[in-house]
C-alpha cells in the first residue's frame, strides 16, 4: 500500500461503496458455466449432490477439523447446532448482548431462552466474565460470537464451559479464516459455524452455512437433521424430525472454484484494516478509537471504529463518498423482539454505549489503494477539526 498521505479529502468521482457490488464478476464465465454442468449433470442432484461432499472434504482438510457439515445458512446452522445437543424447552443459552439477530433468535426458535451477556468495551465481544455471571441451574450452553475486528476471548471460553459443564458453541459466521494461536475460527467449542452469504469474509452468491467440529456423533446427528431426519442412505427413513437445510450444488462447486483464492482475499482485508488502524492511532485523542492492533484471532469481515461522535463522522464520511453501516443500532435485549427475554432489572451498559459509538468503514478486498487512502484520509480530517 503506498504512504499515507494527508490530501485535502474531496469526494470521489464515485462514492465507495461498503460492499463491493462487483463482488463476483471476474468469476462470471466460470459461475455461468457451472450452473449449466450441474443442470445437465445425468445425477441431476441439486442439493447434497457430490459437490457438497467435496466442499465438506476439503473444507475439514483445510482445517483439520473431524468433520464439516454444509447446510441452508449460518442462522440454520446455530439451530441445528443447538438442536443437535439436545437444547430446547427449559434450557438457557448465555448470548452476547450486542450483535445480530441470529443470536437470539437461533436459541428462541429451537424453544430455548437466550440470556444476554454483556461485551467487552473496546472489542465488543462477549466478556467471559459477564457471561459467567448469567449462568444458572437451566443454562445448557454459552454462545460467543466473534462479531468485528478481534475475536472472542476463546481460550476463557473454553475453560469457563468446562469449569461448568455446559456446550460451548462458537458463532464464528464471519470469522472463517481467522485464527487464534493455532486454531482457526470455528474450532474451539464443541461446534463452530461458518455463514457463506456473499458479504461474508467467504461469501458466495446465495445461500448457505457450515458447521466444523470435532465431534463425529455431533456431526452424524447434524446430518441427519439437516435432512428431515434421514441417514443419507436409506432414503424415506426418518430417525428424528429435521428440518430442510442442506446444500447446493451449484453453490458448492463455485465455492469450490474459489475457494484456492481466499487466502489471498483475506491478507487483501488484513492489510487494509492493519493500514487503517496504524493511521487511526493517533486519533484515539480525538474520539476515534480504532480498534488494537495485532494479528493474532483477527477477523476482518467489517472494520469498526467507536467515535464518540459517530453520527457526524458519519454524515462526514457519506459527504466525502464513503458509504459506512453501523453493526447494531441496538443491543439485542433493546431490540423488540427480544426484549421479553431481557431479565427484569439487568442492564448492558457497555453494549449500550457500543451502540451508540460503532461505526463500520468499507474493508473488502475489492478496495484499491487510493480508495483505502481517500477512506483513512476521510475519518483523519474529520478528527482533525475535533
Ligand atoms: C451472518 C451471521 C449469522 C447468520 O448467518 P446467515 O448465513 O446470514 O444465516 C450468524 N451470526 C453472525 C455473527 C453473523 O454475522
Amino acid at each position: 500500500m503506498t504512504a499515507p498521505t494527508r490530501s485535502a479529502v474531496v469526494a470521489t468521482a464515485a462514492p465507495i461503496p461498503f460492499f463491493p457490488p462487483h463482488l463476483f464478476e471476474t468469476d462470471r464465465r466460470a459461475l455461468l458455466d457451472l450452473v449449466r454442468e450441474v443442470a445437465l449433470d445425468p445425477s441431476q442432484r441439486f442439493i447434497l449432490g457430490h459437490r457438497t461432499q467435496e466442499f465438506e472434504r476439503v473444507l475439514r482438510e483445510s482445517l483439520g477439523a473431524t468433520d464439516v457439515v454444509l447446510c441452508g445458512s449460518g442462522t440454520s446452522a446455530l439451530e441445528l447446532v443447538l438442536t443437535a445437543m439436545d437444547i430446547g424447552p427449559g434450557d438457557e443459552v448465555v448470548v452476547p448482548a450486542f450483535g445480530c439477530a441470529p443470536l437470539a433468535a437461533s436459541v428462541i426458535n429451537i424453544g430455548a431462552v437466550p440470556v444476554f451477556a454483556d461485551i467487552e468495551p473496546h472489542t465488543m465481544v462477549a466478556d467471559p466474565d459477564a457471561m459467567e455471571r448469567c449462568i444458572t441451574p437451566r443454562t445448557k450452553a454459552l454462545m460467543p460470537a466473534h462479531m468485528f475486528s478481534v475475536m472472542a476471548d476463546m481460550p476463557r471460553f473454553r475453560a469457563l464451559a468446562r469449569r461448568h459443564g455446559l456446550r460451548l458453541v462458537e458463532d464464528s459466521a464471519v470469522a472463517q479464516g481467522a485464527v487464534l494461536g493455532s486454531t482457526p475460527a470455528g474450532l474451539w467449542g464443541d461446534a463452530g459455524v461458518y455463514s457463506f452469504v456473499q458479504v461474508k469474509s467467504c461469501g458466495m452468491p446465495g445461500e448457505g452455512g457450515a458447521i466444523v467440529t470435532h465431534d463425529a456423533e455431533l456431526a452424524r446427528r447434524l446430518r441427519m437433521l439437516r435432512n428431515h431426519g434421514q441417514d443419507g442412505r436409506q432414503r424415506f427413513v426418518h430417525h428424528v424430525v429435521g428440518r430442510n437445510s442442506r446444500f447446493d450444488e451449484v453453490q458448492a462447486a463455485f465455492q469450490l472454484h474459489r475457494f484456492d483464492g481466499f487466502p489471498a482475499r483475506l491478507e487483501r482485508r488484513a492489510a487494509i484494516a492493519a493500514h487503517y488502524t496504524e493511521r487511526f492511532a493517533p486519533l484515539a485523542d480525538h474520539g476515534i478509537l480504532a480498534p488494537p492492533p495485532g494479528r493474532d484471532g483477527r477477523c476482518h469481515y467489517v472494520y469498526c471504529l467507536l467515535a464518540e461522535e459517530r453520527d457526524a463522522l458519519r454524515a462526514h464520511l457519506t459527504g466525502a463518498g464513503v458509504e459506512t453501516h453501523v453493526y447494531y443500532p441496538q443491543p439485542l435485549p433493546a431490540q423488540s423482539a427480544f426484549a421479553r427475554y431481557a431479565r427484569p432489572g439487568e442492564t448492558w451498559p457497555r453494549a449500550e454505549a457500543a451502540s451508540a459509538r460503532i461505526l463500520a468503514i468499507p474493508v473488502h478486498h475489492l478496495l484499491t489503494d487510493a480508495q483505502v487512502e481517500h477512506i483513512a484520509d476521510s475519518v483523519s480530517s474529520f478528527a482533525d477539526g475535533r
